[in-house]
């Protein structure tokens, strides 16, 4: 028989601050995310993978060729970065954490191996997080503060945990433009909204493994759909949030575009550039001196 009886909501709140406002008065914000999955994409589902030798290059290419290249790009420039890193990648790469420190950027949680953790047993999850916590500590030497969902996978049972353990902002959830508050039973976090709109995959996903997808847009499609994305957070007083992988927007005609897009946007007036602690902070701020009711 058909159900016709509403379905059992998440315990969550999602709330914009009412005193919101970008920094110094900005119409909109950036943060240039990277989203470091490296050998650990291929590997989330399927360990076998790491046999595939072909598989893992094209996953290899994001840290060992393109990450350099990448953060030349941000220094030339002066962006900050926040780099989205599974734990074992980490692991592996350890040199290359070394240099994302090093030129100051923020590195945060995303699984150990780019575990989607929808559907996971709630010990497992917090396993998970725990883990991937301590790793990215002992090599980064920095708890990370915030969390993207590998697979876009969330349930109020992952914002709990990461809320109980101390994490300041998630940086998965779509459904507003701005950042704002999550309240979860185990406190509050900031939401840093993405877009599928900002996420290269869409125009550039390409997996050997399991089959194989390969999408091939062009640079220059890529570049309009998000200039115009841009104009109208700008309009609109949104965050621009990237969702770059290295291995597909640090390809070398990719990432010439990248370059001369970023500098366009920084000829712009009134746009605040920044990290997502540093956008999560700038919320906790506001909300800390949010008005309460007499
Ligand atoms: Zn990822």
């Amino acid at each position: 028989m058909i159900d016709l009886s509403p379905p059992p909501y998440p315990d969550l709140t999602f709330r914009t601050l009412p005193n919101f406002a970008w920094p110094d008065g900005a119409d909109c914000g950036v943060i240039v995310a990277w989203h470091v999955d490296g050998e650990a994409g291929p590997m989330a589902s399927d360990r076998s993978v790491v046999n595939h030798v072909a598989a893992m290059s094209e996953a290899a290419y994001g840290l060992t060729t393109a990450m350099p290249r990448i953060l030349d790009l941000h220094r030339d420039l002066g962006i900050p970065g926040t780099f989205f890193v599974p734990a074992h990648v980490a692991e592996r790469h350890p040199g290359v954490m070394e240099a994302i420190v090093g030129d100051g950027h923020e590195i945060a949680h995303h699984g150990y191996m780019h575990e989607n953790v929808y559907g996971l047993a709630e010990a497992d999850e917090r396993a998970l997080f725990e883990h991937a916590t301590a790793v990215l500590q002992r090599i980064t030497g920095r708890q990370p503060r915030g969390w993207s969902a590998p697979g876009w996978g969330v349930t109020e049972q992952t914002l709990s945990i990461m809320a109980s353990m101390g994490m300041t902002y998630d940086a998965s959830l779509m459904e507003r433009d701005a950042p704002h508050l999550v309240e979860t039973a185990n406190g509050t976090l900031v939401e840093l909204p993405i877009s599928m709109v900002l996420d290269d995959w869409a125009l550039f996903g390409s997996s050997l493994h399991g089959g194989g997808v390969s999408s091939l847009a062009r640079a220059a499609e890529a570049e309009t759909i998000w200039r115009e994305e841009f104009d109208g957070l700008r309009r609109f007083g949104g965050l621009f949030q990237t969702t770059f992988h290295p291995n597909l927007m640090g390809r070398p005609g990719r990432l010439v575009m990248l370059e001369r897009m970023l500098r366009d946007m920084q000829a712009c007036s009134g746009v605040w550039w920044g990290t997502c602690d540093e956008a999560a902070d700038h919320v906790r701020r506001l909300h800390d001196e949010e008005p309460t009711c007499a």
